[in-house]
């Protein structure tokens, strides 16, 4: 199919963005579109104006300081993946996304239009939640920062009001004698997830088990982050028992079936990769400390 009649705005600054955005109903931003232009062809969605920042200078830059990452508006999936600063200092961004969709699209496609998108089987809505990630929106009232956890509101629902731009996401650093670990399940190579988990292990000075989180895909309405410290807290390093914390896990989430997965068969999903990526994660936490 091809997509409903619309009017197309080429601003050349975020300001001009807002206010094409806050003067038209039904205008929406246009980033990769690799989400949207789908859900046009397929009059899924019929926006009356898209909004392309495509020739916004100054969305493009990832910046990575010793606190963290922040990815602009504009920066491709596959740039992220590529930049070795960024993996350094938290490297679930470039374990989740190498797991977003293919090639082809990774370089269309940008890390700031998956949040906004909101699609919980996105891999970096996981991510900004399990590393209490933020995103900074402009909004016609001026610039505020927003908490994952206030952003998501449901399947591709944000808080965010119409005329918003957000502009970066900020992907706080991994915390010291930490590892991560990130796997899923996919029909495909390159497929949405039927299941995703990310992991992050934190060992204290005595290479014991002080803290273990876990965030997952396309598990549940909104990205939520789960605390399975319980399971294996204070245990020393090579004896944690993984597949308690995987057993936990399972009764923490609340998972939907659908065409691609029973509701049961993504909760056995979640212990068995929730067991397997908290293990490489504590390896990676162990190899630190020592
Ligand atoms: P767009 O498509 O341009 O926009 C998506 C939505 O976000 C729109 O509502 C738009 O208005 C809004 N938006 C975008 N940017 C902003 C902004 N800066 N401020 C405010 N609103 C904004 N994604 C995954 O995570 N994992 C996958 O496995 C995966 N597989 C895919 C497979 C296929 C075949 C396809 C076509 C897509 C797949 N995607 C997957 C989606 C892909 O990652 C998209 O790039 C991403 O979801 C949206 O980013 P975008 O820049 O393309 O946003």
């Amino acid at each position: 199919m091809k997509p409903a009649p619309f009017r197309y705005a080429d601003p050349g600054s975020v300001a001009e963005a807002l206010e094409v955005l806050a003067g038209e109903e039904g205008a929406k931003v246009l980033a990769g579109g690799q989400s949207l232009l789908p859900l046009l062809s397929m009059r899924l969605a019929a926006p009356a104006v898209l909004v392309d920042l495509n020739r916004v200078p100054g969305l493009d830059a990832v910046e990575v300081t010793e606190d963290g990452v922040r990815v602009g508006a504009l920066v491709r999936h596959a740039e992220l993946l590529a930049h070795a600063g960024a993996a350094r200092v938290q490297p679930l961004l470039t374990r989740a996304t190498a797991n977003v969709a293919h090639p082809a699209i990774r370089n269309r496609g940008t890390t700031v239009g998956s949040i906004a998108h909101a699609d919980p089987s996105g891999e970096m809505t996981a991510v900004l939640a399990l590393t209490g990630g933020s995103v900074t929106v402009a909004e016609p009232s001026g610039e505020r920062t927003v908490g994952w956890r206030d952003l998501f509101v449901g399947p591709l629902e944000t808080s965010l009001p119409a005329a918003a731009v957000v502009t970066a996401a900020a992907f706080p650093a991994l915390p010291p004698r930490s590892g991560t670990a990130f796997a899923e399940v996919s029909r495909r190579r390159g497929d949405y997830a039927v299941c995703g988990a990310g992991v992050v292990v934190t060992l204290d000075g005595d290479r014991r088990v002080a803290a273990a989180r876990a965030s997952y895909v396309s598990v549940g309405p909104v990205p939520a982050v789960h605390d399975l410290t319980g399971a294996v807290a204070g245990s020393p390093v090579e004896d944690a028992d993984w597949a308690a914390a995987g057993a936990l896990a399972r009764t923490l989430v609340d998972p939907d079936g659908d065409l691609h997965a029973s509701a049961d068969y993504r909760r056995l999903l979640v212990g068995v990769l929730t067991e397997r990526t908290l293990a490489s994660a504590a390896a990676e936490a162990a190899a630190k400390a020592t």
